[in-house]
């Protein structure tokens, strides 16, 4: 398929909907403007099918064995891994980013689904010690449901493999919406369950009109569970829909990371790492690290150091091997972006590297990097979701919280420090899901990602990504 845009259709009970009587939508090569394909747009009648093929199967899913379960998740990720170069070159096209980022992207997802195949073979009840003879308490853990999980397409593949695999896994079927803007890398996940025997109607795609896809969706009494990612704002507009129905829902939301650094850090180092984690996927990352947030003391070597490494990064085309990174990921991001550090601008930020965008077909933004932006300013408190760092300098460790607690969002957040007491201070005090500590790594199989505050509430990843999908009951025996 390397190439090769691969053919995008509805996946219903096992069988393809192409776009014959449907309304399309075409998919765009972000990096030209370029139309790749159209996408049919799922009719009610595709989603009351989707909905149906999902509780239909799930009565056998549920009753499958685990260790039959665990095999099909363990063969799709063997085929994921022989077919990373194509489905990676599907997700540049479609999304933009890297190729070495995209293939390195399916291999992380052929990652999940051994963790998550693996993990529900380890789905343990618990035995209950009663307080009355001859009486024995069960708790049982037992798959939710049908499922319905929306997806972006920053990480067309990882995130919904998260769900994918941990719902499957459990016992659950699905219904899936991969973002229309990235519908092939999505379907690649559904093609490769397919080809390792997973029964039909267990697993079904839709894409379309995102709203009326959730509402529907959602409100059908056959969805049990719903988990999206995607904006703070789409994911209030969901939690209501689930709330209606008493619904349970997982919600990976917006957030806007803080990074800490203190006098005492390695502040070349730090500045080095900094550039890598900031820029990859352009910044469309909802862990991005964005309000670089820096002691008095080496503010200005940080900054200076930042910049340096920013001014290396070579923008370009995703496809060519050389490009570190490529263009957002589709028309809407440059205005919203160029409306915050216009904000930001006007209020007498200084634009150290980039701040604009790039000229010509696709869309390009710079690397940008703003320094002493206002605490008012739109984008100290809106997610950019783009290629900009801010630099604030910070007086102290109090300080230094207070404004990393500022706002609303609590998803991922970072610390440097040379002191194993100030780190523990900001561990103990920071209000984030996630923290990474002199480093920017947060996200792998095993371990539960997540958010507080507005950013969201419930787990993926770990074992905590798996007992969102289970209820459980409580058997009291007596013989
Ligand atoms: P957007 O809100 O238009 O779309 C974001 C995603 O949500 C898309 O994949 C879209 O298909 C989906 N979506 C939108 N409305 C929906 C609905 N009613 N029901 C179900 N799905 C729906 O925004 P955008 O311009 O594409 O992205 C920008 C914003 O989205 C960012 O500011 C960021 O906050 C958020 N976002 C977050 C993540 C994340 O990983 N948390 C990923 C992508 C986008």
């Amino acid at each position: 398929m390397t190439g090769e845009y691969p053919p995008i259709g509805l996946f219903i009970a096992g069988e393809w909907r192409g776009a014959t009587g449907r309304e399309t939508r075409p998919v765009v090569n972000p990096a030209t403007g370029e139309a790749l394909a159209s996408l049919p747009v799922a009719t009610t009648a595709d989603l009351d099918d989707a909905a149906a093929a999902a509780a239909q199967s799930f009565p056998a899913w549920r009753s499958a064995t685990a260790f039959d379960r665990c095999r099909i998740l363990r063969r799709a990720g063997e085929l994921l891994r022989e077919r990373a170069a194509d489905i990676g070159w599907a997700t540049t096209v479609e999304q933009g980013k890297p190729i070495g980022e995209a293939t390195a992207e399916v291999h992380a997802a052929a990652d999940i689904f051994d963790w998550f195949a693996e993990e529900g073979r380890r789905a343990y009840g618990r035995v209950v010690p009663s307080r009355r003879e001859g009486v024995r308490n069960l708790v049982l853990r037992q798959p939710v449901g049908p499922v319905a999980a929306f997806t972006p397409w920053n990480f067309p593949i990882t995130i919904p493999a998260r769900k994918i695999a941990a719902a499957l896994a459990a016992g659950c079927t699905m219904v899936f919406k991969p973002a229309e803007e990235t519908p092939a890398t999505g379907l690649a996940l559904a093609r490769a369950l397919h080809d390792a025997g997973l029964p039909a109607g267990v697993l079904n795609v839709v894409m379309g009109e995102p709203a009326a896809i959730s509402t529907q969706l959602i409100r059908d009494p056959r969805i049990r569970k719903v988990s999206f990612t995607g904006s703070t704002a789409v994911g209030r507009q969901i939690a209501h829909l689930a709330a209606e129905g008493i619904k349970r829902a997982t919600l990976e939301l917006g957030g806007h990371a803080p990074v800490l650094v203190f006098d005492d850090a390695d502040v070349e180092r730090a500045a080095a790492m900094a550039a890598s984690a900031k820029f990859r996927n352009a910044g469309q990352i909802c862990i991005a690290p964005t309000r670089f947030l820096v002691q008095e003391g080496v503010y200005d070597r940080f900054v200076d150091a930042f910049a340096s490494r920013i001014r290396a990064l070579r923008v370009g085309n995703g496809l060519d091997p050389e490009v570190t990174m490529g263009p957002l990921a589709h028309d809407r991001r440059p205005p919203a972006v160029a409306a915050l550090v216009d904000d930001a601008r006007d209020r007498g930020a200084r634009v150290v590297v980039g701040g604009t965008p790039i000229d010509g077909s696709g869309y390009f933004w710079q690397p940008t990097l703003i320094a002493d932006v206002e605490d008012g300013a739109r984008i100290m408190n809106e997610e950019p979701f783009g290629p900009v760092a801010l630099a604030v300098p910070f007086v102290d460790v109090d300080d230094a919280i207070a404004r990393a607690n500022a706002l609303p969002y609590g998803l991922a957040s970072y610390a440097f420090t040379g002191s194993a007491a100030t780190a523990v201070e900001v561990e103990e005090r920071i209000e984030a899901g996630m923290l990474a500590v002199n480093h920017f790594g947060l996200t792998s199989p095993e371990t539960p990602f997540g958010g507080v505050k507005e950013s969201g509430y419930g787990s993926e990843g770990g074992s905590e990504g798996i007992a969102d999908y289970f209820v459980t009951k409580l058997v009291s025996e007596s013989w």
